[in-house]
């Protein structure tokens, strides 16, 4: 009788400490469930913010370079007072075409001159096209969007340094003109463009350039609306044909602008910079050698019109 007390009061005490142990390995188990977790995010969020900083030092390298390129080639000329008048020639060959948009449609001057523009951004892609741009010292138009604007404020003053134009395309990107968002609200999301765009670039910075999300075509009322409000817009008469769906392949965008330029003698064509079209910054060396191959110059619409 007393044995089996005895036997009962120890496999108690047996289980009572097995149930602690299973306790503590559970609690173990647990904290060092929690411990990967938080090592694997951390570990993601650092990579992230790696990409990033490595993103935005690639940018700056290669600004950095073109700029001493320049100030190179500018010390280069000042020593050589005799070569003056060549370096003269040369930066006029160089210069900038800067055209209105009721010039590059009206004015029949005969010359070919490429108008590349890039709506929705600034995006990811920036860089990888201004770095191109730059390969070639084309100067470009860039329709940025308000929501863009504030996402990649460093993009946008790149592209303003680097001398390229800026037009604005709208805060919101609606392409639906109807119903609540009437002409109205159409300039009212001009505006805020406007507002977004000069937080980046300065108070003073001026645009009156406007591209339509989607293109102003039958939009009269909505077009009134803008001109009146002091704005100028312009579409486009050549697309890459970016738009027409994801991941169009280069060779297409390519295709699509040779076939659309025809006798076009002043094109403006539309490409865009967005996140979702990495075949656009893939296509644009060969579209820029064709352009230059049919004996076009590459020109910016004027902000000011
Ligand atoms: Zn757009």
């Amino acid at each position: 009788m007393k044995n089996d007390i005895n036997y009962d009061v120890n496999s108690i005490k047996r289980r009572k400490k097995q149930k602690r142990i299973i306790k503590k390995i559970k609690i173990v188990t647990f904290l060092v469930v929690i411990l990967l977790i938080g090592a694997f995010a951390g570990i993601k969020y650092f990579n992230k913010e790696k990409e990033v900083a490595k993103e935005k030092n690639q940018v700056s390298n290669t600004f950095t370079t073109n700029n001493s390129t320049t100030s190179k080639e500018n010390e280069q000329a000042s020593k050589n007072g005799t070569d003056s008048k060549d370096d003269k020639k040369e930066n006029n060959k160089d210069e900038k075409i800067v055209m209105t948009v009721d010039d590059i449609w009206n004015k029949k001057d005969g010359e070919k001159i490429a108008f590349l523009t890039f709506d929705d951004g600034p995006s990811p892609h920036t860089p990888k096209i201004l770095d191109i741009l730059e390969q070639y010292k084309i100067k470009a138009t860039f329709f940025v969007l308000g929501t863009s604007a504030k996402n990649f404020p460093e993009y946008l003053k790149k592209e303003v340094e680097l001398g390229h134009s800026i037009g604005n395309h709208t805060y919101n990107h609606k392409i639906r003109y109807s119903g609540a968002y009437t002409p109205d609200e159409f300039v009212k999301d001009v505006r805020r463009c406007d507002n977004a765009i000069k937080e980046v670039l300065g108070q003073d910075f001026k645009t009156n350039l406007v591209r339509f999300p989607g293109g102003s075509f039958n939009h009269k009322s909505y077009e009134r609306n803008l001109l009146a409000s002091g704005f100028k817009h312009i579409d486009w008469n050549v697309e890459n044909g970016d738009a027409r769906r994801l991941n169009v392949p280069k060779d297409e965008l390519v295709k699509n602008v040779k076939d659309e330029i025809g006798n076009h003698k002043h094109v403006v064509i539309l490409m865009h910079d967005s996140s979702t079209k990495s075949t656009t910054v893939e296509a644009l060396p060969e579209i820029i050698e064709f352009l230059k191959s049919q004996g076009f110059k590459f020109g910016v619409v004027s902000q000011e019109n």
